[in-house]
Formats: C-alpha cells, structure tokens, sequence
C-alpha cells in the first residue's frame, strides 16, 4: 500500500488576485507534492479561496455586487496564475461551497455536543455597533484617537503610531470607517469556543510540543500556554477562549439553531480544506468518510507564518474534540521580501506575477530560484534581482542545461542519435557518484530542504562540467580516430543530464516534460538507474534571463495611461519604482505628502469641470470604463466638442451610476494611446495608500452649481 497523503497550502483571502508572497507559498508545497508523486507516494493536493468575513461582504457592496458574485470573479481569475507557475493543485473550491457549510455546522454541533462536556458556551459582549450602517464594527472598521498617545485615526485595535494595542472602546471620539457615524456600544450574545478547558489545553500541550512542528514554531506555540495578550494590553495566563461568532449583517455560514449568527471567517477557513477534499472526491466517485478513516492517511499544512495559531490551536482543537483526524503536521515558512524592500499588503512587493509571466520570463526561473532559498525553517527569504539572474544563469542554465547542449549535437549528427552505454572507467565513475546522491537529494526534498537539494544538485553539475572540460568534445570530434571517446564522452554526459534532470524535475516540472522527449525516458519518475539509448535532436531547453526583463519587471512601470487615481498615475509617469513607492500608515491617506511645490507649478495643471455625457463598460478590460465627458469645449465649426477619456474606476462605479454627473477633469494631460483608443485627459478620483485594508476609489464630485468647462483654482 503506497502513502496516501492529503496536502493543502494556505486558503488565500478571496478580495485580490495573488500576490508573490502566495507564489511562493504555492511553489513551495507544489515542489513537495511532485517530489512526493515521483517517488510514488499518492497525493491529493487542493486548496480553495477563503470568501467570508466582513471585508469581502464590504468590497462586494463597494463593487455594486453580490458577495457570491464578488468571490466567484476573484475565483476566475485564479487559474492564469496556478497554471503559468506550473501549481498542480488537484483542486480548486470555495469556502462558501455546500460542503463547507455542511461540515463547519456538523464541526460545530459535535464540539457543542462533546459527550464529556460542550466546548461551545455563549456570553453577552459589549461591541461598537454603527446606528447608519445597522451593524456590528470589526475592530478594523472602527477608527478614533489613540487613547495612549492621541494620534488621530488609528484603527480600533492598535494604534500605529506609538504600538499600543488596546479595544476599540478605549478609542477617544470613535467614527466608523464604514459611515463616519459615531458608533454605539450594544450588548449581543456571542459564542466561544473554550480553548481553555483543561481538555484542549491538556491536547494541545501535546499536540504542539511532540516534535512534529518545527523546533522554533514549537517554542514560539510554548509561549502561548503560559501567557497572553488581551485586547486592552493587560496579559492573562494561559489560553483564551476564543470568539467565534458575528452578528448578522455577516457573509458567513450561518449558525446552526441560533437564527442570525454567523460563524467568524477564521472557524470556517481551514475547514476549506476539508471541503475541497471532499469536493474532488465526490467527483471521483469516492467516500469522502472512508478516505478520512484510512489509517494511512497523512494530512499536511503549508502556511505562513502569521496564521499560526489558527493551525496549531485552534483548528486541531476543533477537529481532535469533533472526533475527527488531526493534521499530521503544518510546515511553516517566513515572508518573502523584494530587494529587501518589506511587502506592502496592498501593492505587494513590486514583484506582480503576472507581469512577469506578461514580459515572457520563464516560470521555472522563479520556481528555481526560490528553492535554491528556501529551507525548512520559518525564515523569511529575499528576492534579489542580482542574485536571481546569476543562479538562473550560471547555474542553472551555465552548469544544467548547458550539459545536453554540449552533447547532443555530436550524436545526433554522427551517432544517429544512439547512445552507447560504454563510459569508460571516469564516466562510468562520474555516473555512479550521481546517481548514489540519489537518497540524499530525495532526503533534502522529503524534509523540504530545497536549497540544500539545489546546491547538492549543482555541486554534481559541477562535476559532470569538469569532466567535460578534460575530455572536450568539441577537440575529440575533429578526428574521426576519436569516434569512439566522442560516443563515450557524449553519452556518459546525456545520461548524467537525464538524471540531474530528475533531481530537478520536482522544481522544473515543465522543463522535465521536455527533455522526457528528449532522452525517451519518463522524468516524472524517481528512477535513476535507467540508462538513455538514443536521444531526438535537441531543442533549446530554456533562455538565459536578460537585464532587460529585470529592468522591466522593477523599473519603469509600463506606459500608464490616466486610467488610475491621479497621485497612483503621478508616481508612474516620475518614473518611480514600485520599491520605493511605498505605503506609509502614519501618513495622512497612507502616504506621505509629496515634495512642497510653487504656485507656478499648480499652474501648470488646469483643472476642469467636466459633465459625465456617458459612460460604458470596456470590453476586455475589467478595471476601465470608458468616459464621454463635456469640459465646455467646442470644435472650429463652433459645435460642442466631447473628450473620451478611460478611467480605472470601473471597481467602484456601475457606468449608469455616473452618467449625469459633474466631476474633475485634468485637462491639459497629454492625450495617451491606450489599448482600447485614445484618452484625452484624465479624471480625479482619491484612494487611500494602503489599498487592501481600505479599499475604494472614490471619483471627485463638485458642488452643485459648477459648470462645465470652469476651472478650477
Ligand atoms: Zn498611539
């Protein structure tokens, strides 16, 4: 009986397409799960989007949607990135599927029926409540000053200015970010899970502390059992309880028997995972019970290190006092940072990966690289743009690839293509030393030591390069007399790439589906004793990276036209990087105040009022829409003249929602060529710096009165 194992990354939050730091993540697992296949181990390797919770019910309302129909968008735009970085997930589902609604209720109602006591109890909370919006405030929506050091605007729950954490009633002059209102304290019956009941305390002790999780995980999980942070700052020892409902209005799944309860988004989260399991099984016909009951069953987390507790507290609490199966272990990794530049959660880091699949760079370099960083520790990693193109370069295509390259003309041309499985005494030796790294190499994967498997694997390159620089095809094959060394030399060095090609296989799955043709021998497999005998003409395997694509990637940013929020599109045009656009929370708006200018330089910018005549959607693009506006303008022959300009507003905006509207017109921008026609200016809108955790774009509106055509001063 083969290992059965059930592998799952962590479920991405379902308001924005990936960013890096979720590439990495998915590379990562993805290179485990193909190791695991190879060496012929069954996996099912799934993953779903995390639609719940207030922010997404919030954005979906902002985009004039359902909160279904705002999930199920985002949800089609996940396959260009799973599939141009290679990600062979089993399957794809939905936090709001049936299946997890079904299991996060009967989750619920087991741990609420524990026959040795329940671990459900409900308790009356006091909670900001907005009188306009007629709903309970998450801490994140509720803002006010600093109760400690009076910096105005900071979030309910700590203050960013000097650090303090504290609850959202201690705020001074509370608003609420969704209406402004001034929000209300009121009481309402809340459920906890008790985390701290001697029996979950007790399991978890041994849950987190029996050797599986990574030692500085586990010590850091040691801390937690000892003491705690409260909302107000005070600490407590021990765990807490934890909350795990909402009042309705919520996007959730609904309680069962306590009608207008939500369950919070973190309880239903990681039962995903189980949904999604249960999804590809039904459609493969199978016991979704039966296939958890499999004493072989092996369960495995990929996640990031800020969602730790969930996964090592609370959802094995959850499952071990329901009566279900434990995950046998979560693999923690760090955060990933661009040329050390810290990730911005609403810009990401700079590195947006489908532009780089856009400017035509090769999936495999990223997924190369970053395992040539990655361990198995909880560390964060850095992308750095020099450091990438040298180990892709030099290694990989200066030490690998460049191997086969070396060889296969010369048998192709003079050996038919046939290889001999004579190597002579070194190559047969230089053979043997790889292959006998095969165990090692499998070790360093199977415990996700993947930049110690890549320098192990150059380190042989290596070797295999130093063989070829004393025996020199290319001098061989100027003497006939030499025909046989050639064959030898030749062979010994195509067989040497097939098996470092299977070394590499589980990183570079597409450049191993090509050289499978190649050499004639399956690369999706482990095996690497099996010697080649006889090879197609060789086709280039990969190109080089050039400065060019780097430059492409992190400098300039593309031709922008005014399609964006006027400051987003400023920043473009003075040729910024996004490195050093960066999102500064102390900053009124999230970013700091641009240089001071004169009088003369406003001048320059003339500002008009502008009528929206009409307004429609853009086909093929889901952020414009396209603007007909009147600036007062007329034509030579004195008719009214109109201005076609794109705006990315079509996030926030229904096109019917602006027509008949006065807004602000940037009137004298250069016109700009734009995919789909020509924009004559550019219209105002404001944003906030930090997009992701406040979302919204809000087009500027005069007052009435305003004419078009009129100035603004
Ligand atoms: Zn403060």
């Amino acid at each position: 009986m083969p290992r059965q194992l059930f592998v799952t990354t962590a479920l991405p939050y379902a308001n924005a397409g990936f960013h890096i730091g979720h590439m990495m993540e998915y590379i990562q697992a993805d290179t485990w799960v193909r190791f695991q296949r190879m060496r012929g181990v069954k996996v099912d390797f799934v993953c779903a989007d995390d639609t719940h919770g207030a922010p997404i019910m919030i954005a979906a309302e902002k985009a004039g949607k359902t909160p279904q129909q705002f999930v199920a968008d985002i949800a089609a735009g996940r396959k260009q990135y799973l599939d141009g970085f290679h990600i062979s997930f089993d399957n794809w589902h939905s936090t709001d599927a049936p299946e997890n609604h079904e299991l996060a209720r009967q989750i619920y109602r087991d741990l609420r029926d524990n026959k040795d006591g329940s671990l459900i109890e409900t308790r009356t909370i006091e909670q900001f409540f907005d009188p306009e919006k007629n709903m309970f405030l998450p801490d994140r929506y509720i803002k006010g000053e600093c109760p400690k050091c009076h910096a105005k605007d900071q979030y309910g729950d700590n203050c960013e200015v000097c650090g303090s954490v504290y609850a959202p009633t201690d705020l001074i002059n509370p608003f609420s970010v969704l209406s402004g209102a001034r929000p209300e304290l009121k009481s309402s019956e809340h459920f906890f899970f008790k985390l701290s009941d001697p029996r979950c305390v007790a399991f978890l002790q041994e849950w987190t502390q029996d050797g599986k999780l990574q030692p500085e995980v586990a010590n850091k999980i040691k801390e937690w059992f000892s003491v705690r942070t409260n909302p107000d700052g005070s600490t407590s020892e021990g765990l807490g309880d934890w909350d795990i409902s909402r009042d309705a209005p919520y996007f959730g799944i609904e309680i069962p028997d306590a009608p207008g309860k939500y369950f919070y988004v973190w309880l239903d989260a990681p039962i995903g995972y189980l949904a999604s399991i249960k999804n590809l099984l039904t459609q493969r016909g199978q016991s979704y019970d039966d296939y958890m009951a499999n004493p072989r069953l092996e369960q495995y987390h990929f996640i990031g290190k800020d969602i730790v507790t969930f996964h090592t507290l609370f959802f094995p609490a959850c499952l071990h006092f329901s009566g279900r199966k434990t995950p046998d272990n979560v693999f923690v990794h760090g955060f990933l940072t661009v040329n050390n530049d810290k990730m911005s959660k609403s810009r990401g880091t700079g590195l947006n990966p489908l532009k780089y699949l856009s400017l035509g760079m090769n999936a495999e370099w990223l997924r190369y690289y970053l395992a040539a960083k990655l361990s198995a520790r909880n560390e964060d990693i850095d992308f750095n743009a020099d450091d990438f193109m040298a180990r892709v370069n030099s290694d990989l295509i200066g030490k690998f690839v460049n191997i086969a390259s070396r060889a296969a003309g010369f048998l192709t041309k003079r050996f038919d293509g046939k290889l001999t499985t004579e190597f002579g005494g070194m190559g047969a030796a230089i053979l043997a030393d790889i292959r006998t790294e095969s165990d090692a190499i499998a070790e360093l994967y199977n415990t996700r030591e993947f930049g110690k498997a890549t320098r192990e694997i150059m380190l042989l390159a290596d070797k295999v390069n130093a063989y070829v620089d004393q025996h020199k095809p290319w001098d061989l094959a100027k003497d006939p007399a030499n025909n046989e060394a050639l064959h030898q030399v030749c062979s010994v060095l195509i067989n040497a790439f097939a098996v470092l090609t299977r070394y590499l296989a589980p990183i570079l799955p597409s450049l191993a589906q090509s050289v499978q043709s190649f050499v004639g021998l399956p690369m999706d497999q482990w095996d690497v004793d099996t010697d080649v005998v006889a090879i197609q003409p060789y086709q280039h395997l990969m190109q080089r990276v050039t400065p060019e694509q780097l430059d492409a990637l992190f400098g300039v940013i593309e031709a922008v036209a005014p399609v964006e929020p006027a400051q987003a599109a400023i920043k473009k045009i003075v040729k910024a990087t996004p490195i050093t656009v960066s999102v500064d929370p102390n900053a009124p708006g999230g970013e700091a105040l641009a240089p001071t200018i004169g009088i003369d330089d406003f001048a320059k910018i003339d500002l008009r009022i502008a009528a929206i005549l009409n307004c429609e959607a853009v086909e093929g693009s889901t952020k414009l829409l396209r603007l007909t506006l009147d600036a007062g303008e007329k034509d030579d022959a004195g008719q009214p003249k109109t201005r076609n300009v794109f705006s990315g507003i079509a996030s926030a905006y229904k096109p019917e929602d602006l027509v008949g509207k006065l807004t602000v017109l940037v009137a004298n921008l250069a016109p700009r060529k734009m995919k789909f026609g020509v924009s004559e200016g550019m219209v105002l809108a404001a944003s906030h710096g930090d997009e992701k955790s406040n979302p919204g774009i809000y087009i500027l509106n005069p007052w009435p009165g305003a004419q078009p055509g009129m100035r603004i001063h």
